[in-house]
């Protein structure tokens, strides 16, 4: 199937490695010419270079802070006019909700909720006026079910799903979609930061913890980066011009609900 995207230009949020890199390897495979954020420069810079050496895109590289004002100006100078736009952060840390403080939850609803808005906010009326646009928010699984050490997560990102659910229906009558991609656990370093904490509470060994997690998924198995990205990149064809406002959950089967 011929996506229809060749020649258009994306914003990838976070793009250095796992999910955002997935998603931008994706898009770049389907000729699209992709502006890559993630702070740090050395990751970012060989992402970069694989991806322009495998698919010979344009590739740009703005190696800063997506959550931050400056960071966020940064990647719009250098990608001023997308035509498909990729929220993506990194996760906030896990913990006990009585040892919050104030500014845990701002910083959790900078990264997670107000970033991704603010990034909307930027673009969406250049995708509204040229009839075209794809807006993909990598949320998580926690917005359906949460998962009770992720709080942090489990609010901030309701929050943005919230407010994704009005906006979506607003854009879609000129082309312009919005719509969520929820991970449930996918092989990445996050997904690593996360088992290591839990393997070095229980004493046990990194790869019995690994093993053990993915087999209590039904695919038994984690999802890969690489099939992140295929979802993400039919989301911003031209073939899904009619779905807006949806939270896609990727997780192997494991939420166990009907819907
Ligand atoms: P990862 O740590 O493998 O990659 C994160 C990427 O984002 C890196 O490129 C990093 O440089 C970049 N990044 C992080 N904070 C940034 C910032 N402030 N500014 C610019 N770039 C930034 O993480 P991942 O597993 O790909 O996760 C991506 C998102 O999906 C996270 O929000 C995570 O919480 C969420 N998520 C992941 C999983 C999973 O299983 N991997 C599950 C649920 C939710």
């Amino acid at each position: 199937m011929d996506f229809g995207i060749a020649g258009k230009h994306a914003l990838v949020c976070g793009a250095s490695k796992g999910l955002g890199r997935g998603c931008a390897e994706a898009l770049a495979g389907e000729g699209v010419h992709v502006t890559l954020v993630a702070r740090t420069v050395e990751t970012l810079e060989a992402t970069a270079a694989e991806i322009r050496q495998k698919t010979g895109v344009t590739v740009n590289a703005v190696a800063c802070d997506i959550t931050t004002p400056e960071g966020r100006a940064r990647a719009l100078a250098a990608c001023p006019q997308p035509d498909i736009l990729i929220n993506n952060a990194g996760g906030p840390p896990p913990g006990d909700f009585r040892k919050w403080e104030r500014d845990d939850w701002i910083a959790a609803l900078d990264a997670n909720m107000l970033t991704p808005i603010e990034l909307i906010k930027a673009t969406v009326d250049g995708m509204i006026a040229r009839r075209f646009g794809r807006i993909v928010n990598i949320t998580s699984s926690a917005v359906k079910a949460p998962i009770d050490v992720l709080g942090l997560s489990n609010g901030a990102r309701s929050g943005l799903t919230g407010f994704v659910a009005g906006i979506a229906r607003k854009t879609v009558s000129h082309n312009v979609t919005i719509n969520n991609l929820l991970p449930g656990q996918f092989d990445t370093d996050r997904l690593k930061k996360t088992l290591g904490a839990a393997a070095a509470a229980s004493g046990k060994g990194m790869d019995e913890v690994m093993a053990a997690r993915s087999q209590q998924i039904p695919a038994q198995r984690f999802g890969n980066p690489a099939e992140f990205g295929a979802v993400c990149a039919f989301l911003c064809s031209v073939h899904a011009g009619y779905m807006t406002g949806q939270n896609v959950l990727l997780d192997g089967g494991n939420y166990p609900g009907t819907f």
